[in-house]
């Protein structure tokens, strides 16, 4: 496959933009190679600058939930476009996005409204502190919250050791808040709220871990979170920013029945336009501004075009066995790849939930931790990716990223896939 115009483009790039792209992981150096560069989507497929189709696993990293250029999202996008791009003031799609919003994500009375995933992680974990004069944030080695200063950090040699920055340009004091435990295991959870229990404002949480690849949640993993919250007064904040309407309609708080405190959404909930959005406990919302004494603002937070590109995908998303097509779509794809590699002598573990998968090149069995993760076999899973591309699938360009299935997706996309992954796998 000759992709010509995205080698002369991101020659061009690099020139004009750091590292070529406007955000890392899109520069293939999970990979190696030239980036793809995209003029043109439709449904399940992206055009390259060369036209060359792929069948698109990205989905833009997870908004396109419909697929692209959804007919209903264009309408109400091009409708709201003509009425006026933004008006810095109070809006009737808004109110209709909060109520929709409410009455999907069960532990969600009241929710506000920003412009990325990364502001809403970082407005919640203030809106925590806030309402409960505490400092600590625990977060998880692996999980990714945005580019927030106090979530850029690494786990310290031992589990309880406070963090350090993972980034230049972060001063120490800021992550010395911040407690990096390893996700899926309780225990250390529990020593922690043991030594610091009183001291900690909220537990933040990939309810399914989708930024170290897919990893769900062990049983109990996080009911064991919901209680040690609750028996130190700390709030539970489920970052939902990918598995938000995407594991369930509900997100990963309805799959798994579990009620936070807080919630942050991004992604799906803009419908491919800037969005995300935080919300939870009405007496915890009731102490942002300007209710509230907790700062928080947006200039273009609410803006009426995003609003309807996300509320037309809620809608549609809302509609009934929605998820359960798209689950079994994954589910196919999985089991799919299991079998074929199965039938290569080739290790490969595979996870999913509900529309969100993943898969490891690795004779481990069961992947449930980072550990796990950074144990496989990363060097496969680049000839994979590339055997994939030049053939017309597009993967996630990283072995730490979820893949995602659309409704766009037909059974046919799934077969092609996999007879493509039949040739690649021979390949490796
Ligand atoms: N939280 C999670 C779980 C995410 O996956 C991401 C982005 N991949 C973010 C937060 C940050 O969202 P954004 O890139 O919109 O700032």
């Amino acid at each position: 496959m000759v992709r010509r115009q995205s080698e002369t483009l991101f020659r061009d790039a690099r020139q004009y933009i750091p590292g070529g792209v406007n955000s890392p992981v899109r520069a293939f150096n999970g990979v190696g190679g030239t980036p793809v560069f995209f003029h043109r989507a439709e449904g399940a497929y992206l055009f390259d600058e060369d036209d060359n189709r792929y069948i698109d696993y990205v989905g833009s990293w997870g908004p396109m939930i419909l697929g692209h250029g959804d007919a209903d999202v264009l309408a109400s996008v091009h409708a709201a476009i003509d009425a006026g791009m933004s008006f810095g003031a109070p809006t009737a799609i808004e109110v209709a996005m909060a109520k929709k919003v409410c009455e999907l994500v069960p532990s969600i009375e009241q929710v506000r409204m920003v412009s990325s995933g990364t502001e809403a992680t970082m407005s919640a974990i203030r809106l925590a502190r806030g309402f409960t004069g505490r400092d600590l944030v625990v977060k998880f080695e692996g999980c990714y919250h945005g580019h927030v200063d106090s979530l850029l950090v690494k786990a310290g040699s031992g589990a309880l050791t406070l963090g350090v920055p993972s980034s230049p340009g972060i001063p120490k004091a800021v992550t010395e808040h911040t407690l990096t435990l390893t996700y899926n295991d309780l225990a250390s959870v529990e020593a922690c709220f043991q030594e610091h229990g009183e001291r900690i404002a909220c537990v933040i949480v990939e309810p399914v871990a989708g930024n170290m690849n897919c990893v769900p949640p062990v049983n109990g993993f996080l009911e064991g979170l919901r209680k040690f919250c609750d028996d130190h007064g700390s709030l539970l904040i489920f970052d939902e920013v990918m598995t938000g309407f995407r594991v369930a309609l509900g997100g990963a708080q309805a799959h798994y029945n579990i009620k936070p405190d807080l919630t942050t959404l991004g992604k799906i909930i803009g419908g491919g336009m800037p969005v995300g959005a935080f919300g939870g406990r009405r007496d915890i919302m009731q102490h942002l501004a300007p209710a509230g004494p907790v700062y928080q603002a947006g200039t273009l937070s609410g803006n009426p075009v995003a609003m309807a590109a996300g509320l037309a995908t809620l809608q549609k998303v809302s509609q009934p066995d929605f998820h359960a097509t798209l689950a079994a779509r994954a589910e196919r794809l999985m089991e799919g790849l299991a079998t074929l590699a199965r039938e290569q002598g080739i290790g490969l573990t595979t996870n999913q939930v509900g529309a969100m998968f993943g898969f490891f090149f690795t004779d481990q069995t069961r992947i449930t931790r980072f550990d796990n993760v950074m144990q496989c076999d990363q060097e496969r899973f680049k000839r994979f990716f590339h055997g994939m591309l030049d053939r017309g699938v597009y993967l996630a360009p990283s072995a730490f990223e979820a893949g995602f299935v659309s409704s766009a997706h037909t059974e046919e996309d799934i077969d092609f896939t996999l007879e493509q992954a039949r040739t690649v796998l021979a390949l490796l």
